[in-house]
This record gives C-alpha cells, sequence and structure tokens, in this order.
C-alpha cells in the first residue's frame, strides 16, 4: 500500500540514482500516465492518501523499467511529432524532434498536389504527418518490418489519416514498381555507421537496429535507394533525406552522380544540417 506521496517520491529518488538527466519531468509523466493525475496539482491531503494498488505496481515497474534503460517513450506508449500523437514501442523508432525538419522541407517544395512516397516509414510519423500538413494527392508509406508496421497501421487510425500503407523492402525493385509514379520521395533511412553503433546511448540500444544501423559509413541506404527509385520520381520531383551529422557532402555527392540538381541543405533546431533534398533534371 502505498501513497501518492510515496509513489511519486520513489520514481524522482529512484530516476536521480540511476542518473536520468530530467528526473523531474520524467517523474511527472510516468505519474501522470499511470494514475492519470498530474502530481503538481494534487492537494497535500490527495497526495498522502493511499494510490490504487494495481497502478502503483505498474508504475513501479515502469520505472524500474526506466532506470534499467527503457526509454521513457516505450514506457508511455505514445509520442508527440509536429503536435500529433504516435503510439511507439519495442520495435519501432521513437520519433525525434529532428525529423520535423523534413516535414519543413516538404512544406516549402512548391509542387501543387504532389504524390508523396515515405520510405522507412516506422511509425509512420512523417507520412502522416505530411498528411494533415500538405495538399498531397496521394501520400503512400513503405515499410518492413512487422514491429513498426504494427504501430504504423495504428497511427493511421488513430490520427485518422488517409495515406496508403505498403509492406515492402525499399531496397527491392518489386517494392519500387508496386507503389508507382510519384513527385516527392521522402526518407529517414538508418543511417548510423559502424562506429557510431558502438557508442549508443543506452536508451538507443532499446531501438531496433534495423533502423539505425547504415552500414559501415552509414550511407548504404542513400546509395542504393536513390540508384533504386530515381527512375520513379517525376521530373522535377524531388528526393528528401534526413541525414546524420556530418553526411551532407557524401549525399550531395550521390545525388549528383545519379542526375540530381538544386541539392539544398536544411538545419534542425540545434543547427546540424539534417535535411539534403535534391530535384531530378
Ligand atoms: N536519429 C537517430 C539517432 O540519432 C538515428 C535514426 C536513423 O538512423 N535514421 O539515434
Amino acid at each position: 500500500m502505498v501513497t501518492f506521496r510515496k509513489a511519486y517520491e520513489y520514481a524522482l529518488s529512484a530516476l536521480e540514482t540511476a542518473g536520468i538527466e530530467n528526473s523531474r519531468n520524467e517523474s511527472m509523466w510516468l505519474f501522470e500516465h499511470f494514475f492519470g493525475r498530474d502530481f503538481r496539482m494534487m492537494t497535500d491531503t490527495e497526495r498522502d492518501t493511499t494510490a490504487d494498488e494495481e497502478k502503483s505496481t505498474e508504475f513501479i515497474s515502469a520505472v524500474k523499467k526506466r532506470t534499467e534503460g527503457e526509454p521513457l517513450q516505450y514506457l508511455l506508449g505514445e509520442w508527440e511529432f509536429y503536435g500529433y500523437p504516435f503510439l511507439v514501442g519495442e520495435g519501432v523508432l521513437i520519433p525525434r524532434q529532428d525529423t520535423e525538419t523534413i516535414i519543413e522541407v516538404v512544406k516549402s517544395l512548391e509542387i501543387p498536389t504532389p504524390k508523396i512516397v515515405d520510405l522507412c516509414s516506422g511509425s509512420g510519423c512523417i507520412a502522416i504527418t505530411l498528411s494533415k500538413e500538405t495538399d498531397a494527392a496521394r501520400i503512400t508509406a513503405v515499410e518492413k518490418y512487422d514491429g513498426a508496421m504494427k504501430y504504423l497501421e495504428r497511427n493511421v487510425k488513430l490520427n485518422n489519416s488517409d495515406i496508403a500503407v505498403v509492406r515492402g523492402d525499399v531496397l527491392d525493385a518489386d517494392t519500387v514498381s508496386a507503389v508507382g509514379g510519384c513527385d516527392i520521395i521522402v526518407c529517414n533511412p538508418p543511417y548510423l555507421t559502424q562506429r557510431d553503433m558502438e557508442e549508443l546511448q543506452d536508451e538507443v540500444k532499446r531501438e531496433p537496429e534495423t533502423a539505425l544501423f547504415g552500414g559501415n559509413d552509414g550511407l548504404d541506404f542513400y546509395r542504393k535507394i536513390t540508384a533504386l527509385w530515381k527512375d520513379s520520381l517525376s521530373d522535377g520531383g524531388y528526393m528528401v533525406y534526413e541525414i546524420g551529422a556530418g553526411q551532407e557532402n557524401d549525399v550531395a555527392q550521390i545525388f549528383r552522380e545519379n542526375g540530381f540538381d538544386d541539392i539544398e541543405f536544411t538545419q534542425d533546431l540545434c543547427k546540424i544540417i539534417r535535411v539534403v533534398s535534391a530535384r531530378k533534371k
């Protein structure tokens, strides 16, 4: 039997001891998620009442998992991207704020009612957000893995989105034919290098390696996707990639080798070049 106060204090001290940076906020968010109440808004009397036993057990077990390196987002089961809610959990990459840069870039492209394809869609955060934020005629999200697909489909429903979802490997020519022509291709592929993979934060280690690892130099997917998908883009169409820090010149070179021009770099909120886009001649 624990009181709300004891439960909250337990979380705060466990997260602090585990060295979690944002432990005060995380304790509050977990508290709110499991008890459905905002600890800050509770009176002293309320804080000293006994919390529901089942909820307390779940809360304490989530706090333990958090101290063992489970990402907060997986424990909450939901995370926001560009103001929209996305269900997340084991098997799917957690939407990052950096990735909102892709949305800004696509919104700035001057193609009326484009057909858009989102490759390596994962949770669907890019495709679904674009369906809300642009006047696209059609958006198709392509995803290979079961683990991510489960979330992608649920996120389409959660957001009442009208995108089409295609199950397929973006490196397989059959997927290219199944998807057909388009005006804009967006993609946040796996782009971490072998070295990056060896230095992953504990939380990121819990995310699917298939969403992170881009081969020895991190560039495998840019090389293969650009070569394989360029013919399905209309002339004057755009390819828009999220990249890792410092990959812009290599990705620009891949674009040039494949006959693209108007190569542009866009920074994220931390002033890191996060998106490279290019136009098909
Ligand atoms: N942005 C992710 C990270 O830094 C990597 C995601 C990706 O490879 N597309 O962990």
